[in-house]
Parts: C-alpha cells; sequence; structure tokens
C-alpha cells in the first residue's frame, strides 16, 4: 500500500499499535520504502496463449483481493475514527478490482492486443490515469488521489503477477522512519540502521523471521500495526515507541516532550546497563549462566563483545546466501566465516547451517527448490530436508566452516531435525568432508567440530532422548517450536493469541529436551527469541536452561534478570508454570518476580 500524497498534512494525531519487535524510541518523518524497480517485460504473447494468460491475470486478481480483503478484517480492531477514515480506501481499492474498467480494459488488452498480463494491467492503468488527470474542474488534488489509487491498485496487480527480488532503501533520508506494508527477511537484511530512525510495517509477527532480522539491527521497529500505511502520509512526523508497540503519526507538543523524555530515560537505563558488561552472569546464589548473541548480520559481531556476551550461540548463515544472484563458492564462505571467529578471539561460535525454504527464501537458490509449489512451504522442505537433497550445497558450507574453523573454537548446527535418519544422513556426509579435507592436509580446528542439532519440532523435542545419541549439542529453537507445536505461524498479527511461547506445551517440551540432555550428557542451550524476554529468564532457569542465546542488544537485560534470582526461586517457578493451564496462567505466575 503507498503513501498517498493527499495534499496538505493533517493535523490530527493518530496512534495505532503492533508487535513490539525491538525496543527504543524513534521520531522522523514517515516515508515508505521505494517500490523495487518494476521489472517487467512489455511482452507480447501468442494467441494460442490467451486463455492461460488471461487465468494469470485472474489469479493475481483473486490474490490481490484477498490480501485486501484481510487488511479490511484486521481494520476491525481499529479505533472508530481510524476506520472511517481508511475503510472507503480498502472499499475502492476493492471496487477497482472488481469488474472495472480498469479489469475489462486490461483483459481486452491481452485478448486483443495479445499484451502479456503485466504490461495489460500497467498500460490500462496509466491510460486511466492520465484520463483522470486531463479532466477539468476544482478538484485537482481529489483527481491526484484517484489517479495514484488506480496507479497503486495496478502496482499491487503487478506485484501479485510478478515475484519482485528486493526494495530498495537507498533514496529515503537518515532520519527517516521506514513504512512498508510487509517486509521480507531479505529485504531487512538490506537496511542501513544509522540511516533510519525506525521501522513501521502493517503485516509481520512478533517471531518472524523478519522481526528476528530487526532486532538484529537494533532500530526501534513495530511491526503488524495494522491501518498505519493508510493514515500515514509522506513526510508526516511519526513516533514509534518500540518497546509498547505503539506508533502516533501527527503527534501533539504534549505527546512529543512525552517522548522525548521517554528518549532520555532510555538512555540513562543504557548507561545503567552498559556498567553490567563485566558483571557476572549468575544467580544471587552464584550459579552462573552462559550468555552468547546470536548473530544475523556480520555487522552486529563488534555488539556482541560490548554486549557482555561470551561467543555466539547460533550464526544464522542464511544471510551469507541472501540478496545475491549466484551462490557464494565454498572460498567466499570460507573468508566470511573465518574473519568473524577470528573476530570472537578465542570464544566459541556456532555456526547453523542454511536454513533456507518457507519464508527465508533466498533468490539464488531459486533453482534447487522444490519443483512444485508447496500448499503449505512451512510444512514441506526447509532446513536440513533441504540440504540432504542437496548434498553439493550441504558439503560445500561444511568444508568452508572446518577450513575457517582453524580459527578459533567451533560448532556446526543442523537447522529443523525431525527424524533420526536426518541426523544419521548428516553426519555421513560430515566425515566425508572431514575425510577429505584431512586427506589434502588443510589446517582445520583440532579435534573436530561438535555437530549438534536445533530442537526446533515436537518430533525433535518427544523424542530427544533417542536424538541425543547421535547429536553433541542440542539448541532449542522455541521459535519454530512454538509454531509447530500449537499450529500456530510465528508471523501472526498482535491479539491473535494463538502463538505463544508461554503455553506450558512449549515449557514441556522444553524441560522433556533439557531432561534428555542431561541423560546423554550433551549441553543444552536456548537460542529462540524467548531467550532475549527477561521476564521468562528465571522461568527457564528453572527448566534447567543454563547457556542463553539471543540478539546481543539483551544481553545485558537477561543478565540483570539473572542476576536478581535465586536458583531455588527458579526452580520453584519453573514447576509451577510446568503445572500450569495455560499461558496467562505462567504469564501471571512470572508477573510475580
Ligand atoms: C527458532 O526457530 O527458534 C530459531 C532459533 O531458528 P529461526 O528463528 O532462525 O527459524
Ligand atoms: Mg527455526
Amino acid at each position: 500500500m503507498k503513501l498517498i500524497d493527499a495534499g496538505p498534512t493533517r493535523r490530527r494525531e493518530m496512534r495505532f499499535s503492533g508487535h513490539p519487535i525491538s525496543p527504543g524510541i524513534g521520531i522522523g518523518p514517515v516515508y515508505e520504502a521505494a517500490e523495487p524497480v518494476l521489472n517487467f517485460q512489455h511482452k507480447k504473447i501468442a494467441a494460442a496463449d490467451i486463455a492461460a494468460e488471461t487465468a494469470r491475470l485472474e489469479d493475481a486478481i483473486s490474490l490481490s483481493r484477498k490480501q485486501l480483503i484481510k487488511l479490511k478484517t484486521k481494520l476491525a480492531s481499529l479505533p472508530a475514527q481510524s476506520q472511517t477514515e481508511i475503510d472507503p480506501l480498502i472499499d475502492a481499492y476493492l471496487h477497482m478490482l472488481g469488474n472495472s474498467r480498469l479489469i475489462r480494459g486490461a483483459r481486452l488488452r491481452i485478448s486483443d492486443s495479445l499484451l502479456a498480463p503485466e504490461a495489460a494491467v500497467m498500460d490500462e492503468a496509466e491510460t486511466q490515469a492520465e484520463a483522470i488527470l486531463a479532466l477539468t474542474g476544482s478538484d485537482k488534488v481529489g483527481r491526484q488521489r484517484r489517479a495514484e489509487e488506480v496507479r497503486e491498485i495496478a502496482r499491487r496487480v503487478l506485484r501479485n503477477l510478478t515475484r519482485l527480488p528486493f526494495r530498495n532503501f537507498t533514496e529515503l533520508k537518515p532520519g527517516t522512519i521506514l513504512a512498508a506494508e510487509s517486509l521480507r527477511p531479505a529485504d531487512a537484511a538490506l537496511i542501513q540502521p544509522t540511516n533510519f530512525a525506525g521501522i513501521i510495517t502493517a503485516e509481520g509477527g512478533a517471531d518472524g523471521h523478519t522481526a528476528v532480522m530487526l532486532r538484529a539491527l537494533g532500530l526501534p521497529a513495530v511491526l503488524g500495526a495494522t491501518g498505519v500505511l493508510e493514515a500515514a502520509r509522506p513526510g508526516m512526523l511519526a513516533i514509534i515507541d518500540g518497546e509498547a508497540g505503539e506508533i502516533i503519526l501527527n503527534p501533539t507538543a504534549r505527546s512529543l516532550a512525552a517522548a522525548q523524555a521517554k528518549l532520555a530515560a532510555r538512555a540513562r537505563s543504557l548507561r545503567a546497563l552498559a556498567r553490567l558488561q563485566k558483571a557476572p552472569a549468575e544467580t544471587t546464589d552464584h550459579v552462573a549462566v552462559d550468555l552468547q548473541a546470536n548473530l544475523e548480520l556480520p555487522f552486529e559481531v563488534p555488539m556482541i563483545a560490548e554486549s557482555g556476551a561470551h561467543g555466539i550461540g547460533l550464526l544464522r548463515s542464511e544471510f551469507i546466501f541472501m540478496n545475491r544472484e549466484t551462490l557464494p563458492d565454498e572460498d567466499t564462505q570460507t573468508q566470511i566465516y573465518r574473519d568473524i571467529i577470528e573476530a570472537m578471539d578465542g570464544d566459541p561460535v556456532t555456526i547453523r547451517v542454511l536454513d533456507w525454504g518457507s519464508d527465508k527464501e533466498v533468490e539464488a537458490l531459486a533453482d534447487y527448490t522444490p519443483d512444485t509449489a508447496e500448499a503449505n512451504p512451512a510444512l514441506g522442505l526447509r532446513g536440513i530436508r533441504l540440504l540432504l537433497r542437496h548434498p553439493d550445497l550441504f558439503e560445500a558450507q561444511l568444508a568452508a566452516i572446518l577450513r575457517a574453523s582453524v580459527a578459533g573454537r567451533v560448532r556446526i548446527m543442523l537447522p529443523m531435525v525431525g527424524f533420526r535418519s536426518e541426523i544419521i544422513a548428516a553426519w555421513e556426509i560430515y566425515d566425508r568432508v572431514w575425510r577429505r579435507l584431512k586427506r589434502r592436509n588443510v589446517r582445520m580446528m583440532e579435534t573436530r567440530p561438535p555437530l549438534g542439532i536445533m530442537i526446533e519440532t515436537p518430533a525433535a523435542a518427544l523424542s530427544a532422548r533417542h536424538l541425543a545419541k547421535h547429536a553433541d549439542f542440542f539448541a532449542i529453537g522455541t521459535n519454530d517450536l512454538t509454531m509447530y507445536t500449537l499450529a500456530a505461524d510465528r508471523s501472526l498479527p498482535v491479539g491473535s493469541k494463538l502463538y505463544d511461547p508461554l503455553e506450558p506445551t512449549i515449557l514441556r517440551l522444553i524441560y522433556e529436551t533439557v531432561v534428555a540432555a542431561a541423560a546423554a550428557k550433551i549441553p543444552v542451550s536456548l537460542c529462540g527469541e524467548l531467550a532475549s524476554r527477561p521476564e521468562a529468564t528465571p522461568l527457564l532457569f528453572g527448566l534447567g536452561i543454563r547457556q542463553f542465546s539471543m540478539h546481543g542488544l539483551a544481553v545485558p537485560r537477561v543478565k540483570r534478570a539473572i542476576r536478581a534470582v535465586s536458583s531455588k526461586y527458579c526452580l520453584q517457578l519453573a514447576a509451577r508454570a510446568l503445572e500450569a493451564p495455560d499461558a496467562d496462567t505462567v504469564r501471571a505466575l512470572l508477573a510475580q518476580t
């Protein structure tokens, strides 16, 4: 949804809420990220293809309608005043996606002028927009708005006809609040954090991969704020509170002063937290925990040491493969891993092999993805399942990690394991690569780096005691574990209440995994987003977690949380939470801490 310049900025303050993604206050003018270059060819089609091409157009129209209807349903949760402003706009869009002049014209351009649907819809929209602008009369602003609406709806159809690679953020001025309907994880990876005051999107959930990437950027961000894009105008002043999940458009002087006071308070609290950097991470009765950092993007490396984390507990290697046209070869990968391992200066680094599939799209891997579209990509080929189908890719990554391992202490981790056979197959490949490099006298870490697995499917958690016989360590991924156990997408919008890692079901699976790891005497860590929530730290400790991995910025708060409680208290808390009937009861227990 493009921010439409409707003339003079309205003065009224408007408030929206969404998922609080990463704390901080951002104040600045709001602009939407430039649309990706609409890269379609002005193609002609053969007469024999008219039916098929028209069907493609109809599919894109029906997808566009679905997207808008979904948006309209979500609007119901907004204050009445905001609804009255936005509802008519969505209705106008939906009308244009019906049997409107735009759609009829586009269909005719396919059947009569033999134009491909992309060109048909864009040409028709342009003709109509120009006709609207050429009308005479006093309401010039209204005509401009209508013309832009026609173009906007055509762009939506076009976006649904062509899968566009990624967005371009370079045109936005520094200090801007970036607004977007949705961002893919690959889009987020392109954001240069120093250029923005904050990020808001209309779609996206709290633990989705985009949220994970944005947290890594450390920018105040609010995702899934329904209605905000429809209400915002380019350049409108906005305040975003990434901790409360609140967005204020056109703030009053009073709201602005309150935000500035919060900014100052936050700066004080960050200074206090920074003093904890060297303090031990231990309970009041001196039981120590390991706090490590998750790494999504290389620029985070210097922040890790500053945060007081010791090592990287989850290096999501996806970033190495994203936003490029060709795959990184073994040498390129080796260099990237090596640089990170060296920068960690002897602290351990756990590198997770490529976890792609589902919402983590990797353009360069388009030829590797399943031949048939999957109805439920999150339930299809993903993570280790895909790697085992493409041993060439898997072997190159393992070889690169092993070659880089000479620079420090490395562990290798497999994503999305669900079956024992997957670890066994992965070990065979790992053995082969290790032996090959040894034969060639390649220098590597002296002892072979441990090979462990993520526990992020209910299948893995429930069979942890069997899997433990084949894994050197476990890392619990609560994001996917929650999604798969509760059958609730991790990107669900605010208020859906379906996706909730504090459900006792999830706590029991964590506990089962810890018990299985202890019986097999292998280490277990927790690296899902739950690890970065200080309110959950005593509970996780009580469930037996002693190693936490989280985005670097969360480390000081989690450290403060662990230093405030005794291990006895944590054990009692966990025992009660495991018996709790639902997540609200668990939350109430946590609130008593
Ligand atoms: C998880 O699922 O909890 C996890 C850490 O992996 P990712 O978020 O990368 O899917
Ligand atoms: Mg995962």
